[in-house]
């Protein structure tokens, strides 16, 4: 009876911890298993008398909350106070800036799968499907990317006027302003199309529809600035550019020296109270071409002329490019992708309160205006740009390593360069179903700015391995750069991705888990808010309360995690059955799993942790695979649930798994205080690692996907340029992609042939004569293969140029087919 009196109390225990019970579940567990012990076993007095006494004093200890308080957590209070780790106010403004969204329910331990699924899957309204068949589509015709790239050094100005004239600098301005008013996701997607012509382009209408004057006035902006910029700038009538970097605050922006000192100052000829700014700033997008400088500084106000505080911080502000003592228009040269980018100063230059952002009510808010804002755009244009250079190497490079051949046989089939092809495909289908997802939320209304910048990251990584994979597939053709080469310039731009909105080593070790948790824990903000409260009485409540519940979370998830760690997930919620159900599965124990590592992360290290970016980062990564893997489910599920891309779903997510099981693994490895990180990992991973690298098989299965046309290869690569037009090189490649398809029986045969020794010597045409004439291929198959040729020739030939003086002119034999023909 005492035994099995024991085991129950354990699992009673565990099921209450799982579940997350209340105080008054766990008081009725102790009474019960108290009465159980005195009345059904042969107790001795002596020792039930104790037990009932510890527990009475436990009950009344921890269920009387002016004793709870007072003895427990008044202490711990003051411990907490202690090892809490400073915080500045612009670390505070930008904790506090955006909101939480699914990112909090991973962080639960226990996702709601049904709110995932049933958020709305966005589509693009009448109108923005036009513009993007439209203007957009006639844009992507007029880009000559090589000739804007190697030649003019800048979009030719039929683009700038062409860009103006539909609006394009104006996407996200409301139509009562003169802007196309368009939702997040036909930004995004007008974003990716461009970019698979031309960076150059892309990048240009990005920058004014990101963070920038546009975006801050239309959230903080007068109204009288309102009404004179937005139709101005949605017109193009303004170039805008936002300035923040200088030589001496990159990523450390909010250490800006520049300032501007409130004065009075001639302004249009009268003499007004305005700011007198000095500034030296570098690398501003637009910046040379720009006629409305943003600009953020520090605001001084010595004479108190706006009142008390001297110092009042970070300010925004509008700056015309002809104010005097504005210097402004030389260029910088990102890696030969030539779009506009340039350092500006100012010395002396004034300007009156009406030209700071938002007016006097916005002075010293413009950090937190600027995270703000960065919540937002870094979700949108940079994932947008990683995704275009995903769809177009899924393409092109797909298409090229079904058309390229080498020893006998198309390069896509051998297994090397299937393993390149698959991750290409897999990180494409991931990183667009991430886009779509975060684009999701933005158009309703929220500003995930941990998502924003899991997005930003990962998206910008995953666009760095598969344009590196792409290079190993073209090889000397992706190398040499001209007219035909479609991914050298995406190639180039990699790094530009990677570095601007935060760059990427700093976002992952300081930005995704440093503010992910906090933001997105369930009580650690309130723990924080508490103990800073001023008011001694209402901060001990409140952390008592946060305290009390982040206890019953703690523990909900040691329960959880191990049960889950055992039967790897198995009996959890999940929305969809069969294969897929376990993804869901898995990912509800990595959900308990991580928010118990975090937690014990936190508790061990303290503040500490925000030092230790290492660990900081493997737990961003944890969170981030989880963001990824979630995304992708809820893709394939709005999708309809293709069959035909379950090898696209499966890839990604198996690798998100594994991918996440190592920095688990790492972090544990490292934490400082070893019995605990054993304990971990007995809590986490009770029955031992159990995700590898997607298989071969799933990777032969993934890669196939590129090499053969099917409805799986359109929908990873929607939303990019297409042609089956000669006049453009993706047009030259989708013919020969498509005829490639059409030899292969022809290829296989000739190649049985071969080995059988059925041919004899010479070249493949020769040999295929040869077939012919045997009559192992027939007339039209000949045929085939004779276009076969000529267009694979088209699509192998690179640019070459020849050289008169300082200038190379291109020779035309990648592009003349009668030339190729000839060769
Ligand atoms: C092409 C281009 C366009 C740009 N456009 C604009 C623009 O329009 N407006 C604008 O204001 N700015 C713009 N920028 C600036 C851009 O945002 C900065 O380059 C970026 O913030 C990084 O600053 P930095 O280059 O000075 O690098 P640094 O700050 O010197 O950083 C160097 C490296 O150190 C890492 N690092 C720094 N601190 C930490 C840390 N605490 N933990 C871990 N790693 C850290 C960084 O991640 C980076 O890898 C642009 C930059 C480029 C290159």
């Amino acid at each position: 009876m005492g035994i099995i009196a024991f085991i129950a109390t354990l699992a009673a225990i565990w099921y209450l911890a799982y579940q997350g019970a209340g105080a008054t579940l766990w008081v009725s567990l102790l009474l019960g298993s108290l009465i159980t012990v005195t009345l059904g076993t042969d107790i001795r007095w002596f020792i039930s008398t104790p037990l009932w006494i510890l527990a009475s004093s436990l009950v009344l200890l921890l269920g009387v909350p002016r004793l709870r308080r007072k003895y427990i957590t008044a202490g711990l209070l003051r411990q907490f106070r202690k090892v809490m780790p400073p915080m500045s106010d612009t670390e505070r403004e930008a904790l506090e800036a955006g909101t939480v969204w699914w990112d909090a329910e991973l962080f639960s331990g226990k996702p709601d799968w049904e709110r995932l699924l049933n958020q709305p899957h966005t589509h693009l309204s009448t109108r923005e499907q036009a513009f993007l068949n439209g203007p957009v589509e006639t844009l992507c015709k007029m880009l000559d990317d090589w000739k804007i790239t190697h030649e003019d050094q800048d979009l030719p100005p039929e683009v700038w006027d062409y860009l103006r004239k539909e609006r394009f600098f104006g996407l996200i301005i409301p139509e009562e302003y003169g802007g196309l008013g368009f939702s997040a996701q036909a930004h995004s997607d007008v974003v990716i199309k461009i970019s698979s012509r031309s960076i150059v382009a892309a990048v240009t209408v990005m920058v004014p529809n990101s963070l920038g004057p546009g975006k801050l006035l239309l959230h903080y902006g007068t109204p009288s600035q309102r009404k004179y910029y937005l139709p101005r700038l949605a017109r193009g009538e303004e170039i805008p550019c936002f300035a923040l970097t200088g030589p001496e605050a990159g990523s450390d922006a909010g250490a800006l020296p520049d300032t501007g000192v409130v004065c009075q100052g001639q302004w249009q000829g009268k003499t007004v109270l305005g700011v007198r700014l000095n500034w030296e700033k570098r690398y501003i997008t637009l910046g040379p071409v720009a006629t409305l400088i943003g600009l953020a500084f520090k605001l001084q106000d010595p004479d108190h002329l706006l009142g008390e505080e001297e110092e009042r911080g970070i300010t925004l502000a509008l700056i015309p490019r002809d104010t005097p003592g504005v210097s402004i228009g030389a260029r910088h040269i990102p890696l030969d992708i030539p779009f506009q980018n340039g350092p500006n100063r100012g010395r002396n230059v004034f300007i009156p309160l009406s030209q700071l952002i938002g007016g006097e009510e916005y002075v010293g808010k413009g950090w937190r205006m600027l995270v703000e804002a960065l919540a937002e755009g870094r979700g949108i244009s940079l994932p947008a740009l990683a995704v275009g250079a995903g769809k177009i190497c899924s393409r092109h490079t797909g298409a090229y390593a079904a058309i390229r051949q080498q020893f006998n046989m198309p390069i896509g089939r051998f297994e090397g360069v299937e393993e390149a092809l698959a991750r290409i495909a897999g990180l494409t289908y991931q990183m667009d179903a991430a886009r779509r997802l975060t684009l999701g939320a933005l158009d309703i209304g929220e500003k995930p700015s941990v998502i924003s910048a899991i997005v930003k990251y990962h998206l910008t990584e995953g666009y760095r391995q598969i344009i590196n994979d792409a290079m190993d597939v073209q090889a000397g053709s992706g190398i040499c750069l001209g007219p035909s080469n479609l991914i050298g310039r995406t190639y180039q731009a990699l790094p530009i991705a990677v570095t601007v909105e935060g760059a990427n080593i700093l976002t992952r070790s300081m930005i995704i888990f440093g503010q992910g948790a906090m933001r997105c824990h369930p009580w650690i903000l309130k723990e924080f808010a508490a103990a800073r409260n001023p008011d001694r009485k209402q901060s001990l409540a409140d952390f008592d309360h946060a305290l009390f519940g982040h206890l019953g979370f703690l523990l909900g998830n040691i329960a959880r995690s191990l049960f889950l760690g055992l039967t790897r997930g198995r009996f959890s919620a999940t929305p969809v059955g069969g294969s897929v159900g376990r993804f869901y599965q898995q990912l509800n124990w990595m959900s308990a799993a991580f928010a118990l590592a975090a937690d014990i992360a936190m508790m061990t290290l303290g503040g500490s942790l925000k030092r230790k970016e290492r660990l900081s980062a493997r737990l961003g990564d944890v969170l981030s695979e989880m963001y990824l893997i979630s995304a992708t489910l809820k893709r394939f599920h709005d999708d309809g649930s293709p069959a035909d891309d379950l090898p696209l779903l499966r890839w990604s997510c198996e690798r998100s798994f594994y991918r996440m099981q190592e920095s688990l693994r790492l972090l544990m490895s490292n934490l400082p205080f070893r019995p605990l990180s054993w304990a971990l990992r007995l809590l986490l991973f009770p029955s031992g690692l159990p995700w590898t690298e997607p298989d071969d098989r799933l990777a032969h299965e993934t890669a196939q996907i590129l090499l053969h046309p099917c409805d799986s290869r359109e929908r990873l690569t929607q939303g990019i340029f297409h042609s089956d037009e000669d006049d453009f090189r993706e047009g030259i490649i989708e013919q020969a992609f498509r005829q490639a398809a059409v030899v292969a029986p022809v290829e296989k045969t000739l190649r049985n042939a071969r080995r059988a020794g059925a041919l004899g010597a010479g070249d493949r045409q020769t040999q295929a004569r040869e077939a012919l004439e045997k009559g192992l291929i027939s007339e039209q198959e000949m045929r085939e293969l004779d276009k076969m040729r000529m267009l694979r020739r088209r699509v192998i030939a690179v640019d070459s140029f020849e050289q008169y003086g300082e200038q190379y002119l291109l020779h035309e034999s990648a592009h003349n087919p009668e030339q190729v023909a000839q060769s």
